[in-house]
């Protein structure tokens, strides 16, 4: 089955009782024990809504089982804790999201893990490996400059040296990335963001290996962090659109992109659709599409805040992957918590906005910034 098809179909359960189309939300947190095995529980996250996701999922990455949580910081700590224990080393890369990157700063001393973030490559993330490295964690495209990474390789010598690969596949969405078949472990993804697609709900999920979806699942047993099965009905009726949601997302970012490289007000676009741009070749080696989140750099002749306080239909917010466009200052939000000096050190100046891209029409979106610019 295509993309489509399957974000429709795939995992769905057909009402028993009444034949209906859509899968009923079994909301029991009790369920008769007797001549079964695996009774469900959804702390354990066996429940069938629970399940129906995993199994979309599973189907839109080709991996064979997954965890579904209450959110992607859930999905990726315990996803890291699974493979990671006191005395291992993980390397992590520079331009992380901001939560992962906090989340090693803070909590890994607490486990006894130790961790090298690596600059943005595969062969700095590859030389970070060392004979402690028990995992890797990287993400393309970056947050917030959409800078790409050479998955393939990254994956190869993570194989090489028999350490575990874990990629954060949330910018891409896996309608237009599957790095699983590029030689990756295991993906995560921060659900929050293009799998609900409407900015009303939060959740994470891991997809991989049965074997290691096991490992992770055992101990997200013990830390807990699961969804509730309304969450996963809506959830379910999200992702039925993803890809065609991520077609005009898509289409809307290309001829935004476009649009800005050619403004004078605009210093510099971050987008890898961009022929020319830092990832544009090895995005069409890896990717089906090139996203719908782009960043750029305003002129010094442009105040960034008047810029957003100009804007009448895309607003300023945090998060992103919903159908409304909406854009933010990453100096100011993702990356307040870093020093001026370790922004610019990565390329994060106070003059770039990223946008998420929506669903709207793009001449609106087109017409909005232009005024906002001008
Ligand atoms: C938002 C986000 C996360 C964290 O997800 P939550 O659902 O907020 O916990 C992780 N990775 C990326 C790339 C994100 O954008």
């Amino acid at each position: 089955m295509k993309k489509d098809t399957q974000c429709v179909h795939s995992g769905g359960i057909f009402d028993p009782v009444t034949g209906g189309v859509n899968t009923p939300i079994y909301p029991s947190s009790a369920f008769e024990y007797r001549d079964r095995q695996d009774v469900p529980y959804p702390r354990y996250f066996n429940t069938p809504n629970q399940r129906v996701i995993v199994e979309k999922l599973c189907s839109l990455e080709g991996a064979e089982d997954g965890v579904l949580f209450g959110s992607g910081m859930a999905a990726i700590s315990t996803t890291v804790c699974a493979f990671a224990r006191a005395g291992d080393h993980v390397v992590m890369m520079d331009e992380l999201y901001g939560g992962t990157h906090s989340f090693a700063t803070d909590a890994f001393a607490r486990l006894g893990i130790a961790h090298t973030f690596a600059a943005t490559s595969a062969e700095a993330v590859c030389a970070a490996i060392r004979k402690e490295t028990k995992v890797v964690v990287i993400e393309s495209p970056t947050n917030p400059l959409l800078s790409v990474i050479d998955i393939r390789k990254v994956a190869a010598c993570c194989r090489d040296k028999g350490v575990v690969s874990i990629i954060d596949n949330t910018f891409a969405s896996p309608v237009l990335q599957n790095p699983l078949g590029l030689g990756m472990d295991v993906v995560v993804h921060s659900g929050t963001k293009y799998l609900g697609g409407h900015s009303d709900l939060c959740c994470g999920i891991t997809v991989t290996s049965t074997e290691k979806a096991k490992t992770i699942r055992d101990l997200a047993r013990h830390f807990g962090g699961v969804m509730n099965a309304q969450t996963c009905y809506l959830l379910e009726r999200s992702l039925k659109t993803l890809a065609l949601r991520m077609e005009r997302q898509t289409s809307n970012a290309g001829r935004i992109a476009g649009y800005l490289s050619e403004r004078k007000e605009v210093k510099k676009v971050f987008y890898p659709g961009l022929a020319g741009s830092q990832g544009h070749s090895l995005a069409r080696s890896q990717m089906t599409g090139f996203g719908a989140m782009l960043s750029f750099e305003l002129d010094a002749a442009v105040s960034p805040d008047d810029c957003l306080r100009r804007l009448k239909l895309i607003r300023p917010a945090v998060s992103l992957g919903g159908i409304e466009t909406t854009i933010c200052s990453p100096a100011k939000t993702s990356h307040a918590k870093m020093s001026a000096e370790e922004r610019k050190r990565i390329g994060v100046s106070d003059a770039l906005l990223r946008l998420s891209v929506g669903i709207e029409h793009v001449e609106d979106l087109i017409e909005d910034l232009g005024q906002a610019m001008g």
